[in-house]
């Protein structure tokens, strides 16, 4: 755990739909915010129907953009949906995953919520390397935390599902800054 600008940062190892003390969880959308594999299948399974329908009317989003809904049945606030870069295709893929880590904090703290819980965008099916998605994620966070323009966020989680991927987040984010 870090402590950056008043604002904690930290890693835990877990599964993103089940962080019932967090105001914000982020779903690794696909365009269409449709239910989906990984993440997306997850969140819209825990979620319920009811979060399709609010999806359905902001899609098709763009690698990087960042939209926000209520959570359906899930016990938080809101699901933040950002669509990360497929790597190597989506380019500059850097630049793209750190815009859906700025822009997802962005639209959550213009929501009020004050936590905020990440998985691991892109280093699914989109095949970004984990190391390297954990500097570019982190650093990300970093600097917006930095940047002084979060007026309600005080906690940001990284959600990583797999031991080796908590083990290179935390890694990352204990040498930041
Ligand atoms: P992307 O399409 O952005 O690559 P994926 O959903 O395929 O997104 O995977 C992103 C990361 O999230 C992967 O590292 C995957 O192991 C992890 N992941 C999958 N399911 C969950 C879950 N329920 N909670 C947290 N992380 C998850």
């Amino acid at each position: 755990m870090r402590r950056i600008s008043g604002i904690s940062v930290e890693c835990v190892r877990g599964d993103i739909t089940k962080q019932p003390d967090i105001d914000a969880v982020v779903n690794a959308a696909n365009r269409w915010l449709a239910p989906g594999g990984g993440v997306a299948g997850a969140i819209h399974r825990a979620a319920g129907r009811k979060l399709y329908e609010f999806c359905r009317r902001l899609a098709p989003i763009k690698p990087g953009q960042a939209v926000i809904t209520p959570a359906g049945e899930l016990k938080n606030k809101f699901v933040v949906h950002c669509l990360g870069p497929v790597y190597g295709k989506d380019v500059p893929s850097d630049k793209i995953l750190a815009d859906c880590y700025r822009n997802s904090l962005k639209v959550a703290d213009e929501k009020g919520a004050q936590s905020i819980a990440f998985p691991a965008i892109s280093t699914g099916v989109f095949g970004y390397p984990v190391k390297e998605a954990a500097e570019v994620s982190v650093d990300a966070v970093v600097e917006a935390v930095e940047g002084g323009f979060l007026k309600n966020l005080k906690k940001i989680r990284f959600v990583l599902f797999s031991k080796n991927d908590f083990e290179i987040f935390s890694e990352v984010l204990d040498n930041a800054g």
